[in-house]
């Protein structure tokens, strides 16, 4: 492509409005536009980048086994009502009624459709597994769009959805996709990490998410280098410490103070001139309805998605004052675990603690020197706060170390909840019907795009690795105006172009300051420079954008390095 000849609408300054990095520089690359709040334009360069990362996605998709099909963008809402989630689902389902007056939606996610078609379209055990695939364009009405392609409304996913004959079938069918999806993100040229997460509000029984790592990232991760452990710090578990013997004649005799107006953590702990360590901070939750009291040491944070997970409840949220009065005869800010009438959860981080300082359960009044067993019981020690970088690996005995990256890609198994809300359901061996095992499989196409700048880019621009870049090769005369450069330029743009490579001919009439300039913001990995010095002596030269590693080689040499460095890809 000549450069004269492409649409290409650089910008100079950094727009206003653009926080991130990803969306400054996809900005002042011309390779997006904002059309409305969360909506992007793809113009030609940012296209080519889309398209290449989708290609890559495709053919690991394929070669996985998965087969490619298309659903709608607008979907009927009794498919979301089958499902439960029509009701369950926020706002980020834009729902709407078309001219007969039938409800419908703008699908974020494709679950129900194509649980829709496989339960139409199976019948037997002898028709799975199948995996099915799309790259399709989705619609979440996010509250707060913002960041780019990072956290946009409407957005190019992959997504796949497995169905097999039962769990240990499912668990196979999981694990390509996770081959599948390091594999994608190792061509595409990215640093990433697949890491352990929450299966959120999808739903399912174990998930995993892919982070492109990258310090500007909006997700935390919490990794082990000893042993490979790594999961997201939603989900980051922390190891059952070892249980010490209790010596009971350390216990101090029991004390209630006088601590009027004192309730927060450091207030008790400015009053009593204890340390956050000494004290048991006790929050009362209400769980689908039920109190339930969790206590975690005064210097930790309680992980609600923890405590959720391990009581199994569908609604978990901090308890009102009716329902703490009612259970702890007292309010907020002195509640405590003594006689307390609800169950009792404590975190590991109390295990093997003796004298703590509790809330009395009696208002301007905290109790000192207070032992599990002597005064009170707990229904269960338990994983229920969240991570420290000071943390053990849960794994091995390796140190927790944090990073932040940008989610890019999540796989889930999700059991049979669609199949078993859409009777999706197929004949067994023995005739007799099962409910088909689902896994489902996400890809941000433009996120990842949006992540890859966040981690390749310099104050000069973006750094497109090689195989996604929107072209390969950037040819520059230093001046367009000189018959032997433009000659030389013209006929390795030829040869390049017609051996399958994909260059940019910096054809402009600009100072060659300029064209660099460019060259640099959009990112291409190889620059030619033609001068008439190097060109006397029949060289030009050639650059690689990321390493900043210059050569001088002969025309006939830069070709065979370029196409080296294609064929590696
Ligand atoms: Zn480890």
């Amino acid at each position: 492509m000549r450069y004269s000849q492409m649409f290409l609408p650089t910008l100079k300054e950094i727009p206003s409005d653009a926080e991130v990095i990803s969306h400054q520089l996809m900005l002042r690359a011309g390779m997006i536009r904002k059309l409305t709040s969360g909506v992007y334009s793809y113009l030609p360069m940012g296209y080519r980048v889309i398209r290449k990362v989708e290609q890559i996605i495709r053919e690991e998709m394929n070669r996985a086994g998965a087969q490619e099909i298309f659903m709608p963008t607008v979907q009927p809402a009794e498919l979301w009502k089958e499902s439960g989630r029509w009701n369950f689902y926020g706002k980020e389902l834009l729902r709407f009624r078309d001219r007969k007056d039938s409800e419908c939606c703008l699908g974020p996610t494709h679950e129900e459709v194509v649980t829709d078609i496989v339960r139409n379209g199976v019948k037997s055990y002898r028709q799975l597994p199948q995996n099915l695939y799309q790259i399709q364009t989705k619609f979440r009405d996010e509250i707060r769009p913002r960041f780019g392609l990072m956290r946009c409304r409407e957005f190019s996913m992959k997504d796949a959805y497995s169905f097999d004959i039962d769990t240990v079938n499912a668990d196979l069918s999981y694990q390509k996709m996770f081959a599948a999806y390091n594999r994608i993100f190792e061509r595409c040229g990215l640093k990433f990490r697949p890491v352990e997460a929450d299966t959120g509000s999808i739903g399912g029984s174990y998930s995993h998410e892919f982070l492109v790592i990258a310090d500007s990232g909006e997700d935390g991760m919490a990794y082990c280098e000893g042993c490979g452990y790594a999961a997201n710090l939603e989900k980051a578990e922390i190891a059952r410490p070892e249980e010490q013997a209790v010596d009971v004649s350390s216990f101090l005799t029991r004390e209630e103070i006088h601590t009027p107006e004192v309730r927060t953590i450091e207030e008790v702990c400015a009053f009593l001139q204890v340390r956050p360590e000494n004290v048991i901070k006790t929050l009362v939750f209400s769980a689908d309805g039920v109190p339930v009291a969790v206590l975690v040491r005064g210097d930790e944070e309680v992980n609600e998605i923890k405590v959720k997970n391990y009581l199994g409840c569908d609604i978990l949220e901090m308890a009102m004052d009716d329902m703490i009065q009612a259970a702890a005869g007292s309010p907020r800010g002195f509640v405590g675990p003594i006689g307390i009438k609800c169950r009792t959860l404590a975190d590991y981080s109390l295990m093997n603690l003796t004298n703590m300082v509790v809330g009395a359960n009696r208002e301007d009044y905290h109790l000192k020197n207070v032992n599990f067993e002597r005064d009170f019981k707990v229904a269960a020690f338990a994983d229920l706060r969240v991570v420290r970088e000071s943390d053990p690996c849960p794994r091995c005995a390796g140190g927790i170390h944090f990073a932040r990256g940008v989610e890019v890609g999540h796989v889930f198994k999700l059991g049979t909840k669609y199949s078993k809300a859409m009777k999706a359901i197929y004949l067994d061996k023995n005739g007799k019907e099962q409910y088909m095992v689902m896994g489902c499989y996400g890809i941000g196409v433009g996120r990842t795009v949006a992540a890859c700048v966040e981690q390749y880019h310099d104050d000069n621009g973006i750094i497109w690795p090689l195989a996604i870049a929107p072209f390969q090769v950037i040819i520059t005369p230093v001046n367009m105006n000189d018959q032997d450069l433009a000659a030389a330029a013209e006929n390795l743009y030829a040869d390049l172009s017609s051996q399958g490579v994909e260059v940019i001919l910096d054809d402009r009439d600009e100072r060659a300051g300029v064209k660099f300039k460019d060259a640099d913001l959009i990112g291409i990995p190889l620059r030619v420079t033609i001068g008439p010095k190097n060109l006397a002596a029949g060289n030009v030269e050639i650059k690689n954008r990321k390493s900043g590693e210059i050569n001088i080689l002969s025309v006939e040499e830069v070709k065979k390095f370029i196409l080296g460095a294609i064929r590696q890809l």
